[in-house]
């Protein structure tokens, strides 16, 4: 080591008697000792790490030993700040899964809270005074929803997935079109999760065209299973043929085989007057005879990440007492939450109280009046120096539903004269709460349908200080 940095090193405090100072065990603000410790140890040892890497001078090590109680306070601020922390969705893709999905409605965060702070009747039967099962708690929502059906909720819809192959076909075949072998994102593909839940992938027809014959054809004495994915995030278009669910059913039935439909993105109610004719209704699938249906809960059915299997009774049970069951279980608080979206379905005013749905089918007229009323505001402020502007433009479902599905809306379009998009975006990122928009062509969009109406006066704040924060403006 070079004699310099020996004697610059020699310039680094004692942890113990920087632990004496004053002015350091002020900076702690009442953290107990060890983990004051911690952090005296960590902010010694990375100017340490900046001295040996020639990063810091003799004159700059001075200084940020000088500066040390300051460094120790935003280093104990950090320790509680969340990571996790809540963003405005500007994107208009209301089911983003970067973003959390389906925001919560707020009868369901009241479930959350008092059935987590508290002890909760989880496995509780409080009328009887004896065990009960969690999944009570969703059954009488759910035999309202789906008449004559069971339903049997996991973790996520890739564990319903799992577990329904793993209950139904391990060791054995699944009837499976090559035009569904999607993978959903995140690297989650169907033949991965299929050949881990030790089913046999029996690929049928071709990528564009599936016929009821290729599915005859390859149905045997090994054949536990047909299942149809949803092609959530993708279509094919121009030369295609699909077997109707219809069709399988009957197939399925005449055979003795159960036909499963992989959801994904399931929704309760009709959402094809939104023109998006290909995400029937999950009772409108069970209705044509599909054995059972499985979709997530944090998608379009707008409550906690879940997976909801539901239909046929015995195969619900089945795959209910499978022990994978308790590996892929809810939580209290998904439970909590589930039951109250379910009832808000089962009591008809899931449109009116569920953000996702309220999102979704909020006129594009409704959205242009909030954006107006947006950009009124922040130009009172901003002035000439943001260019901020109403047009037509598009949100999308996203989340593996509806893939080439454009709803109508009106955004906002935002320019500076000395800023460009990338440097507004970044700012808005940069900010508390952040905003996340979507760059298109040179500008900065935002779409007001994703914005939920509490954090309305949050984008206005954001928008006004990009205006305050740009170089000459008289706010600076
Ligand atoms: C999204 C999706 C899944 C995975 O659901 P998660 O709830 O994210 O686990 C599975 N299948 C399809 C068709 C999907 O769209």
């Amino acid at each position: 080591m070079a004699e310099f940095t020996k004697q610059v090193l020699r310039e680094l405090p004692q942890i113990d008697e920087l632990l004496r100072r004053e002015e350091v065990r002020k900076a702690g603000g009442g953290l107990p000792g060890e983990a004051l410790a911690v952090a005296v140890r960590e902010a010694v040892s990375d100017l340490r790490r900046g001295v040996l890497s020639g990063m810091l001078s003799m004159g700059q090590l001075r200084e940020r030993i000088a500066r040390l109680p300051d460094e120790l306070r935003a280093r104990i601020a950090t320790l509680s700040r969340s990571s996790l922390r809540p963003v405005i969705n500007g994107t208009g893709i209301l089911i983003h899964t970067n973003l959390g999905r389906a925001p919560l409605a707020r009868g369901a965060l009241e479930r959350v809270v008092a059935a987590s702070g508290q002890y909760a009747s989880l496995e509780y039967d409080i009328a009887a005074g004896r065990r009960g099962s969690r999944g009570d708690h969703l059954a009488h929502s759910a035999a309202r929803l789906f008449p004559g059906c069971l339903l049997h909720a996991v973790n996520n819809n890739a564990a319903a997935l799992l577990l329904v192959l793993n209950t139904f076909a391990q060791g054995r075949e699944v009837l499976i079109s090559r035009g569904e072998l999607i993978e959903i994102g995140g690297s989650f593909r169907i033949p991965d999760i299929l050949a881990r839940s030790g089913a046999i992938l029996r690929e049928v027809g071709t990528t564009n065209r599936t016929r009821l014959a290729d599915y005859e054809k390859a149905l045997g004495p090994s054949t536990a299973m047909i299942l149809k994915v949803h092609t959530s995030n993708y279509r094919i278009v121009g030369f295609t043929a699909s077997a109707a669910l219809e069709d399988l059913v009957g197939l399925g039935r005449q055979k003795g085989v159960p036909v499963v439909v992989d959801q994904g993105s399931g929704s309760l109610v009709d959402v094809a007057a939104l023109g998006m004719p290909e995400e029937p209704p999950a009772g409108a699938l069970l209705a044509a005879g599909a054995d059972l249906v499985l979709f997530s809960g944090d998608k379009m059915l707008g409550g906690p990440q879940a997976g909801l299997i539901v239909g046929a009774p015995e195969m619900v049970k089945q795959c209910a007492q499978n022990p994978l069951s308790r590996a892929l279980r809810l939580d209290k608080m998904a439970i909590a939450a589930l039951e109250w979206v379910l009832q808000s379905y089962a009591s008809g005013r899931a449109v009116q109280e569920i953000p996702l749905l309220r999102m979704l089918f909020e006129p594009a007229e409704s959205v242009g009046r909030r954006a107006l009323r947006i950009a009124r505001s922040v130009r009172k402020e901003a002035g000439s120096l943001l260019r901020i502007e109403v047009v037509d433009g598009a949100s999308l479902t996203g989340g593996g539903s509806a893939p080439l599905t454009e709803i109508p809306t009106r955004l906002l379009s935002v320019s500076s004269q000395t800023l460009s998009a990338a440097e507004l975006d970044e700012r808005l990122r940069s900010g508390e709460p952040p905003v996340v928009g979507r760059l298109h062509e040179g500008r900065l969009l935002i779409d007001p349908r994703t914005v939920l109406p509490e954090q309305q006066n949050g984008l206005i704040a954001a928008l006004r200080s990009l205006a305050a924060r740009e170089p000459g403006n008289q706010y600076e």
